[in-house]
């Protein structure tokens, strides 16, 4: 069965894709389709505090401003500018149908650990790693809010990993400039607003498979990070982000429109051309807001780190497990604290509060029970990795 569904499935992807499959190459960018990610019933995922929703929305606005304000030849054209639902095959269509020469999907990470911390940019293509799959699968996921998925996607399985070999197959045919484009991104998402740079990635978006230009998915940040949730959720983070894409944007923009010859550097502040040299630093390009108001650009002001040395050894309170992954908002948890989720042993765990030591964790314990999870108890992790508690203790000896 699976063997069918899988032949199924790569005639479904070999009939839709629509680019050839050498190749190729942009040498113009007159028309971006951004594309924020998720909205009106799918608010993506959740911070403490934010919906990805309307962060996806707010940088991609701000993006889409700096655009139209500093490029008048380029065309900016947005899947969605308020809070409403567009299907995952609709955004591409909407990059196709308007001959785009760029397609930028704007998204926001997160992981059950709120240790993660960073931006990394996508292109289509095959997962090197099962964390890259679990990205992919977690905005694929969208899809099942759509009523006609299983017509529109032909019986696609965001959740199954069987489904993921074929559609990885069919790369988008502008795989290098998709690539040369993402890692520019990341350089200015590190050098502009200082997020850890988690680098370039590859793996299989619904949101890309079916575009027939240069695209990338960027994670600009994790909401299950206090510091980057609080950093996404402000103006001037977002502010800060959209710039930066907007740098790369400019960048992408030179360098595919003189040829790919140039290596250009887009940095604020120095003004110089040296001689034969390819490489050109050029002017910051102030926004329109900016110039009449005479105001310079704002300053960075990155998510505050906290450098962590070496795995740290932390104790929480397993109270369910569960074969599917469930919301870490579901009303099964409402009044516990700090819920997370972590895969062990092929299942779903999910633990409440967190603490140093046995003793810090008990209260959690206490309330778990309290809410009817009599089989609740302690566990302990190094990191993200969940190992025995005398191996915990062992290891904070050595501390
Ligand atoms: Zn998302």
């Amino acid at each position: 069965m699976l063997r069918y569904s899988l032949v199924f499935i790569f005639l479904f992807f070999a009939s839709c894709i629509p680019v050839k499959t050498y190749s190729q190459e942009k040498t113009s960018l007159n028309t971006v389709v951004i594309d924020a990610g998720h909205g009106g019933k799918d608010p993506g995922t959740m911070g403490k505090q934010a919906q990805e929703k309307y962060i996806n929305l707010g940088i991609a606005l701000k993006l889409g401003g700096l655009i139209r304000s500093n490029c008048p030849d380029v065309k900016v054209i947005f899947t969605r500018e308020k809070d409403e639902f567009i299907e995952l095959h609709e955004r591409a269509d909407i990059a196709n149908r308007n001959n785009a020469d760029l397609f930028i999907s704007i998204h926001c990470n997160s992981n059950p650990s709120h240790i993660f911390r960073g931006a990394e940019t996508y292109v289509m293509g095959l997962h090197r790693s099962q964390a890259n799959l679990e990205i992919a699968k977690k905005e694929n996921a969208s899809i099942l809010m759509e009523p006609n998925y299983s017509v529109n996607y032909n019986g696609f399985d965001p959740n199954s990993d069987e489904s993921y070999i074929t559609f990885t197959m069919f790369q988008n045919a502008f795989l290098d400039q998709s690539t040369n484009f993402a890692a520019t991104v990341q350089d200015q998402l590190k050098g502009r607003v200082g997020l850890d740079d988690r680098g370039v990635r590859q793996a299989g978006f619904l949101v890309l498979y079916k575009t027939t230009m240069p695209s990338v998915l960027v994670e600009a940040g994790f909401l299950s990070n206090p510091e980057e949730e609080t950093f996404l959720i402000s103006d001037n983070g977002q502010e800060f982000i959209a710039s930066a894409i907007f740098r790369a944007f400019i960048s992408f923009k030179k360098k595919i429109e003189s040829g790919g010859k140039e290596v250009i550097a887009y940095n604020p502040g120095i003004d110089t051309q040296k001689g034969k040299s390819k490489i050109i630093v050029t002017k910051p390009v102030k926004t329109q807001k900016e110039i009449v108001s005479g105001k310079t650009e704002p300053k960075p002001d990155p998510p505050k780190k906290t450098k962590i040395q070496s795995p740290v050894i932390s104790y929480r309170v397993q109270f369910m497990i569960y074969p599917k992954d469930i919301s870490l908002h579901s009303v099964k948890f409402s009044g516990l604290p700090d819920i997370r989720m972590y895969r062990h042993q092929g299942m779903f765990k999910y633990t409440t509060g967190e603490g140093k030591s046995v003793e810090e964790v008990t209260k959690f314990l206490d309330m778990a029970k309290d809410k009817g999870f009599k089989d609740a108890f302690i566990v302990a992790f190094k990191g993200e990795e969940r190992i025995t508690i005398a191996e915990a203790k062992r290891l904070q000896s050595f501390e």
